[in-house]
C-alpha cells in the first residue's frame, strides 16, 4: 500500500479521477438477463447553458440512487437527455443575432437554434462531469435530433390512428406575446388588482372586468331565481357602444351577489364563458386576434392592443353615460408560465390529444410516490381537467407536425411512420391524395415540447428501438413544479401507446432556496452556482450538502456553512483513514474469528454492522439525509473520538493477536466506510479505495451487514470501557496531568470485562475487584468562614481562625455533628455555629486516599 498524503486536496484528486475514470463502467447492458434492471427516466433539462443548483440537487439524488443500485447488483441505466425545443431558445437566438424569427428563412432560423443548443449542451455536460455524476453516456438523447423526434412524430401518428390525436376548432389558451396556443398546464394563476366596471346595459345593469370585450358579447345571463331580473329572461338587449342585440339567458351558475347579478358572456373572457358558450350554443364573435390586437368587429377600436382598447372603451363608456361606477377588485388572472403575460382564450383550429383521466388516475395509483403526499397534486389536477390537451404551437423551433392538407380537396394527410422523421414544410408526401391531387399545403404548426418530453420514459426503455421494450422504468425523478405537465403527460402517453405505467416509482425533489430562505433569483442576488461551490470547496462537498440538506420533496436551503461542515468531515475522515492505513501497510486481509477480537473491536464491529443496516434502509427509502448523518455520526463519534484512541496501545505494541485484531477491525471498517461513502462522495471514496484494493470503488458491491456481529451486550461493555476511558481523560485534564500520565491504579468494582484496551488508553494499571468498594470520608482540612466569623467576633476573629486551623479536623467535624464548634483561646472557650466552618474530606478506600469517578452510576476508583 502507498503512503497516504497528509492532506486531502480535492482540487487535485477530483480532476485526476475525472480524467482517469472509464465511463463505460456506468453503461447499461441491454442484453443482461441475470441482473435486475434499474432504469431511471432522467429529466432532460432545457439547454440554457447553465446547469443550475436546482438541477444539481435533483441529479445528486439520482446519482445517489444510481450508484447505490449498481453496488447492490442492479443493471442500472442513468441516461442523460436534453429537451431542446421551445420558445426561450428562439428568443435567445433573436437576441444574439439581432433579428426576429420572420426576418430569416424558417430553416435558417431553426439552424441558428440548433447551433445555440449544441453549444449550451456542451457547457452543461461539463458541469455534470465536474459534479461526478455517473451518467450512462451511451444512452444520451437530444430531442431535436432526428433519432429522437422521429419517435415523437411516430407517437403522433400512432395516437392519430387510435383516434387519440385530432384536429378541431376549439377555444384554447393563447399567449399574445409568445403568439402561440398553450396548454392549460402552462397557465399559471396570479392575483392582480383590476377594476370592476358597472354599466348601464340597455334596460339592465351589468358589472364586468373586461369592457374591451363588449364587441365579443354574445349573451347576458341571469340567475333564474333572481327576482330582480328574471322577468327579462328571453328578451334581447342592445350592447352599449356596439349596438348589436344579444339574448338574455337564464343560468343557475350566475351568482346574484356578484357585481349587479347580471353577467355579460363574451367569446371569450374566461373559462366560464367557454362553458356557457358550449351549453347555450351561442355564436362566436372573435374580437381579439392571435397577436393580441382588436379585430374588425371591434369597429373603431380595430388594431388596438388589448390594454389600449380597454382604456379607450372605458373612456367612451364614461363620456356616453354608460359607466356609472367602478370598484377595485382582486382578480385571479391566468398567465403564460413562460413570460407572465395574461393569457387570452381564442377559438382556433388546433391539434389536440384526447385526455383519458381514468387511465392516468389508475396508473398513478400503481406508481409509488415519494414522498407520498405529492400524489395529491396529480389527483387535484386530474379532477379539474375539462379540456383536451392542445398540442399545436405556432412556433418554429420544435418537432414539426407531420401533416399536409390536400390543395384540391382539403383532406388531411398524416405522414406514415416509415416516412419519419419528416418536415412537411420541406418535403411533400410521396403519395397522392385520395382525390388524385399531388399538391399539398404543409401544416406549419409545430408540436408542444411536452410532446417530445412525455415519451422520455418510453425512449429510455427501448421503445421503437432494436431492443426489447423494458417498460416500466424503475424511477422518475423530477420537481414538484412539473407534476401536472411532465408527470401527467408521461403517464397519459405511456398508457395510450403501450398500456403500461411508465415507472414503478416517482421521486419528487424540492426547490433550492437561497441562504436568505428565498427562492434563488438574479434580482435578489442570492443565486449560487454549483461550479462556484466546486471551485471554493469540492464537488464532493456540494454533494454532501445535497445529501444532508433535507429529505427529497422538501425545499432545501443552500448554506455555505453546510458546505464548510461537509469539507471538514472529509478532512476528518481523511485523518482517520491516513492513521489507519499507516498501520495497515503490511496487512494481509483474512477473515478473523470473533473469539480472537477484543471487546472494543467487537463493540466497533457491532456498531459498524448496525450502520450498514441503517444506511441500507435509508437508501432503500431515499432518505439520503438520514443515511449520510448516520455515516457522519459513526465516523466522528464512535470511530475517531473513541475507537482509534482505545486501540492505539495495541497498534503501537508488540505483534500478537491483539494487534492483529485491531488491524483486522480497522481494515474492515475502512473498507466498509469507503463503500458506504461511494454513492455520496465518488471522488473521495475512489481516492480512499485506491490504497485499499485494485479497481474502482464504483464497480464494487454494497456492504452486507453481518447480523451475527450485532450484539447488544458487547455494545454495552464497549460503551462502559469507552466511558471509563473518557472519564479518566477528563480527570487527568482537570488535574493538570498529561493525558499519558501514569496513575497508581484504576479500580473497577463488580464488573466482568476485558480491560486490555483500558490499560492501554489510560497508560495505567487497571484492576477489577469483586463486590462493592468500601469508602470512608476522612476530614482532612478545616476551612473557617471569614465572612461569618469576622462580623461576630471582630477583634478576636483572627485568633479564632488561627485556632481553628490548628485544630484536628476530625475533632471539628465531630463538633459540627453535635451542633456546636468549640475552640479555646488563651483558656477561654468560644462556641461557634456549625456553618461558621467547612470541613474538607478525603475519600479513603482500603486505607488509601483515592478519587472516585462516577461512570454511568458505577464507581471508578483512582488511586493517585
Ligand atoms: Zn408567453
Ligand atoms: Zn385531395
Amino acid at each position: 500500500m502507498m503512503t497516504v498524503p497528509k492532506e486531502y486536496i480535492p482540487h487535485e484528486v477530483e480532476p485526476k479521477w475525472k480524467a482517469m475514470w472509464d465511463m463505460s463502467m456506468y453503461h447499461f447492458d441491454w442484453n443482461d438477463s441475470t441482473r435486475p434492471q434499474y432504469i431511471i427516466d432522467t429529466p432532460p433539462p432545457y439547454p440554457t447553458g447553465n446547469f443550475h443548483i436546482g438541477n444539481s440537487l435533483n441529479w445528486c439524488y439520482i446519482d445517489f440512487v444510481a450508484r447505490y443500485k449498481r453496488m447492490c447488483g442492479y443493471n442500472v441505466m442513468f441516461p442523460q437527455g436534453w429537451d431542446c425545443h421551445g420558445l426561450p431558445t428562439e428568443v435567445k437566438v433573436e437576441e444574439i443575432h439581432g433579428i426576429t424569427k420572420n426576418e430569416v428563412p424558417r430553416e435558417q432560423f431553426r439552424q441558428m437554434c440548433r447551433d445555440l443548443t449544441l453549444g449550451n449542451i456542451e457547457k452543461m455536460r461539463a458541469t455534470l462531469m465536474n459534479l461526478g455524476f455517473s451518467v450512462d453516456w451511451s444512452n444520451e438523447f437530444v430531442t431535436m435530433e432526428p433519432a429522437y423526434y422521429s419517435k415523437t412524430q411516430r407517437s403522433f401518428r400512432k395516437m392519430y390512428d387510435m383516434g387519440r390525436v385530432y384536429q378541431s376548432e376549439h377555444p384554447v389558451n393563447w399567449c399574445p406575446r409568445c403568439e402561440t396556443a398553450i396548454a392549460f398546464a402552462e397557465v399559471e394563476y396570479d392575483t392582480r388588482d383590476t377594476k370592476l366596471n358597472f354599466l348601464n346595459f340597455d334596460k339592465l345593469k351589468i358589472a364586468t372586468t373586461r369592457p374591451e370585450l363588449l364587441a365579443a358579447c354574445v349573451a347576458v345571463a341571469i340567475n333564474p331565481d333572481d327576482e330582480r331580473y328574471n322577468s327579462h329572461i328571453g328578451s334581447n338587449v342592445k350592447v352599449p357602444l356596439f349596438c348589436h342585440e344579444v339574448p338574455v339567458i337564464s343560468d343557475i351558475q350566475v351568482d346574484p351577489s356578484f357585481g349587479t347579478g347580471v353577467v355579460m358572456i363574451c367569446t371569450f373572457g374566461d373559462k366560464q364563458d367557454v362553458r356557457w358558450w358550449v351549453e347555450h350554443q351561442l355564436p362566436l364573435r372573435k374580437a381579439i386576434d392571435k397577436n393580441g390586437r382588436m379585430t374588425a368587429i371591434a369597429g373603431r377600436y380595430e388594431g388596438m392592443s388589448i390594454p389600449e382598447c380597454k382604456a379607450a372603451i372605458i373612456e367612451d363608456l364614461r363620456t356616453q353615460g354608460h359607466l356609472y361606477e367602478q370598484k377595485t377588485l382582486d382578480q385571479n388572472v391566468g398567465m403564460c408560465w413562460r413570460c407572465d403575460t395574461p393569457i387570452e382564450i381564442l377559438s382556433e383550429r388546433q391539434w389536440f390529444v384526447k385526455i383519458d383521466t381514468d387511465a392516468v388516475a389508475k396508473a398513478a395509483d400503481e406508481i409509488s410516490w415519494l414522498p407520498e403526499y405529492m400524489k395529491v397534486r396529480l389527483d387535484n389536477w386530474i379532477n379539474t381537467m375539462e379540456w383536451d390537451w392542445c398540442i399545436s404551437r405556432q412556433r418554429l423551433f420544435a418537432t414539426p407536425i407531420p401533416v399536409w392538407y390536400c390543395k384540391e380537396c382539403g383532406e388531411v394527410m398524416v405522414a406514415k411512420e416509415e416516412w419519419m422523421p419528416i418536415d412537411p414544410t420541406r418535403q411533400q408526401p410521396p403519395e397522392a391524395c385520395g382525390c388524385g391531387c399531388t399538391v399539398f399545403e404543409p401544416e406549419e404548426d409545430v408540436l408542444d415540447t411536452w410532446m417530445d418530453s412525455s415519451i422520455t420514459a418510453l425512449h429510455v426503455s427501448g421503445w421503437l428501438s432494436e431492443h426489447d421494450l423494458k417498460l416500466p422504468a424503475q424511477l422518475r425523478p423530477q420537481g414538484h413544479d412539473i407534476i401536472r405537465t411532465w408527470a401527467f403527460y408521461t403517464i397519459l402517453r405511456s398508457m395510450a401507446l403501450t398500456g403500461k405505467r411508465p415507472w414503478d416509482s416517482i421521486l419528487i425533489n424540492g426547490m433550492v432556496l437561497g441562504e436568505d430562505g428565498h427562492k434563488m433569483s438574479k434580482s435578489l442576488g442570492n443565486v449560487i452556482s454549483p461550479e462556484e461551490v466546486i471551485k471554493d470547496y469540492s464537488a464532493d462537498s456540494f454533494r454532501q450538502w445535497a445529501a444532508v440538506g433535507g429529505s427529497p420533496g422538501s425545499d432545501v436551503m443552500f448554506r455555505w456553512k453546510d458546505v464548510v461542515a461537509a469539507s471538514r468531515f472529509f478532512t476528518k475522515v481523511w485523518s482517520i483513514y491516513r492513521f489507519s492505513m499507516s498501520h495497515l501497510e503490511d496487512y494481509e486481509h483474512a477473515e478473523m474469528d470473533v473469539s480472537g477480537l477484543e471487546v472494543i473491536d467487537r463493540w466497533l464491529l457491532s456498531h459498524l454492522n448496525r450502520l450498514i443496516m441503517s444506511v441500507t434502509q435509508s437508501m432503500d427509502t431515499y432518505q439520503f439525509d438520514e443515511a449520510f448523518k448516520a455515516i457522519r455520526g459513526f465516523s466522528w463519534d464512535i470511530l475517531a473520538d473513541n475507537y482509534l484512541e482505545l486501540i492505539k496501545s495495541r497498534l503501537y505494541g508488540d505483534d500478537g493477536t491483539g494487534k492483529q485484531a485491531a488491524k483486522y477491525t480497522l481494515f474492515v471498517t475502512m473498507d466498509t466506510l469507503t463503500r458506504l461513502l461511494a454513492p455520496f462522495a465518488p471522488f473521495f471514496a475512489e481516492e480512499m479505495f485506491s490504497n485499499i484494493d485494485k479497481g474502482s470503488i464504483h464497480v464494487q458491491s454494497w456492504p452486507q451487514a453481518r447480523e451475527n456481529l450485532i450484539d447488544a451486550d458487547v455494545e454495552k461493555s464497549g460503551e462502559f470501557i469507552k466511558d471509563v476511558a473518557s472519564a479518566v481523560r477528563r480527570y487527568k485534564s482537570e488535574n493538570g496531568m498529561a493525558l499519558n500520565a501514569r496513575l497508581e491504579m484504576i479500580e473497577l468494582y463488580g464488573v466482568d470485562m476485558d480491560i486490555t484496551d483500558l490499560i492501554g488508553v489510560t497508560n495505567s494499571p487497571v484492576e477489577i475487584i469483586a463486590g462493592k468498594p468500601d469508602f470512608e470520608h476522612v476530614p482532612v482540612n478545616v476551612k473557617p468562614n471569614m465572612g461569618k466569623i469576622g462580623p461576630v467576633f471582630r477583634g478576636k476573629a483572627k485568633a479564632i481562625i488561627d485556632a481553628l486551623l490548628e485544630e484536628n479536623p476530625k475533632k471539628v467535624a465531630d463538633d459540627i455533628s453535635k451542633g456546636k464548634i468549640s475552640v479555646s483561646i488563651n483558656g477561654e472557650v468560644i462556641e461557634l455555629e456549625p456553618d461558621f466552618v467547612e470541613i474538607e474530606k478525603e475519600v479513603v478506600s482500603a486505607g488509601r486516599s483515592v478519587d472516585v469517578l462516577d461512570v454511568s452510576g458505577m464507581p471508578v476508583v483512582i488511586v493517585r
